[in-house]
């Protein structure tokens, strides 16, 4: 069985100060990492490494985002108690676990089913709750729609169609959107029925989006 020891919640803390050395402001955002095990979503051979600033490997070819990584995103969503939210790539549930601690009413896709299943075992035994999908999340999750704020965490090569018309109006869209080395941020604010806003920020690279409008 997994344990929250002191050791680990001393370095957590210590990965909370390199997250605000690093440009996250948002407390509400660094207070939720300071309280998810993030060592909990890691594969075991790598669990010791789990307060490092990095990305590690979960299966499948998949990783858990970098923590600075999850915090930027989570910070540009500016998630309010109870906001309808989905999050395209469950992977290992870590970044879910934040939106929930946030408050998100929350719709994941993972496209993977031993990821979609592991996730859901973890985030249970931490008392989160959410609606797991498995399944193409290129193509959002009508069913669900529309949403206040929609996460994609894998690499995007254009701006699926699907998820801008899943996203109400004032909404917020963050997606990494560039090719398969390297990702531009964008920040995507739906201003009317079919208009939205678009802002490029930071590089980043991900791991490949793959379905029908993505790779
Ligand atoms: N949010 C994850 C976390 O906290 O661990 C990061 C996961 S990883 C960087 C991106 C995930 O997106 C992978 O698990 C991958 O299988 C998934 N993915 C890629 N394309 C997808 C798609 N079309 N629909 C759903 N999941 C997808």
């Amino acid at each position: 069985m997994i344990t929250d020891t002191y050791k680990d919640k001393g370095a957590r803390k210590q990965l909370v100060r390199e997250l605000k050395t690093k440009g996250i402001y948002d407390d509400k955002v660094l207070a939720a990492m300071l309280k998810i095990p993030r060592h909990f979503f890691m594969h075991k051979d790598f669990r010791h490494h789990a307060y490092l600033d990095k990305a590690f490997r979960i299966g499948e070819g998949q990783t858990i985002s970098q923590p600075f990584t999850v915090a930027y995103q989570t910070q540009l969503l500016h998630i309010e108690k109870n906001e309808t939210v989905l999050e395209i790539g469950t992977g290992s549930g870590y970044q879910a676990s934040v939106l929930l601690e946030l408050g998100a009413n929350l719709t994941t896709i993972e496209r993977h089913e031993p990821l979609h299943i592991e996730a859901q075992k973890v985030l249970k035994y931490l008392g989160y709750h959410a609606n797991f999908i498995c399944g193409d999340g290129s193509l959002g999750y009508a069913q669900n729609a529309p949403y206040d704020k929609i996460i994609v965490t894998a690499g995007a090569p254009v701006l699926p169609k699907a998820l801008i018309e899943q996203l109400k109006v004032g909404g917020i869209l963050i997606i990494p959107i560039g090719d398969s080395k390297t990702q531009k941020m964008h920040s995507i604010i739906k201003t009317g029925k079919a208009t939205f806003e678009d802002i490029e920020l930071n590089d980043f690279k991900f791991v490949p989006l793959i379905g029908e409008q993505a790779w």
